[in-house]
């Protein structure tokens, strides 16, 4: 392991920008392109957003963030809630799967986070919460 970091926030929606600065600013020392930044924030920006709406559901809680630079130059990073937790973690992973149609989700997020990184693994525990782990 080359560098770490941990950070914790307020279940908050500002925190989701926060989230994505405080990424970019521990990537930036792997003189990522352009667009591996923008995959990164993006990736981290749907993992926060769901503690909040979904984890927490509106209400005060808090958000552990990990990164890891890797020896191979690899970056991990962790986002942990200890919200409600998800059913059926295969269920939510698919494409357009959501519990919040309501609320406009379209079901993506999970989604964009595989696409957008090299790894995704969710690990959750009903009434516990949810740890989402990524590489790229
Ligand atoms: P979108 O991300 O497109 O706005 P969405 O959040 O519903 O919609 P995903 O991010 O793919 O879609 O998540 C799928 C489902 O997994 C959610 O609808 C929710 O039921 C569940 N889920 C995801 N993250 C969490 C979490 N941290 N805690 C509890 N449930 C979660
Ligand atoms: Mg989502």
């Amino acid at each position: 392991i080359k560098n770490e970091m941990k950070i914790e926030f307020m279940s908050k929606s500002q925190n989701e920008a926060f989230a994505r600065i405080v990424i970019a600013a521990f990537v930036s020392q792997l003189d990522p392109t352009i667009e591996e930044l923008a995959d990164i924030k993006t990736a981290v920006s749907e993992a926060v957003t769901n503690s909040i709406i979904h984890g927490y559901e509106g209400k005060n809680g808090y958000i552990k963030m990990i990164a890891r630079l890797l020896d191979d130059d690899t970056v991990e990073i962790e986002v942990i809630d200890e919200g409600k937790g998800i059913e059926d973690v295969a269920q939510a992973r698919k494409p357009l799967f959501t519990t919040k149609p309501e609320l406009e989700r379209s079901g993506m997020g999970f989604t964009i986070m595989e696409t957008f990184m090299d790894s995704l693994d969710v690990y959750s525990e009903l009434g516990k919460g949810t740890k989402v782990v990524m590489t790229k």
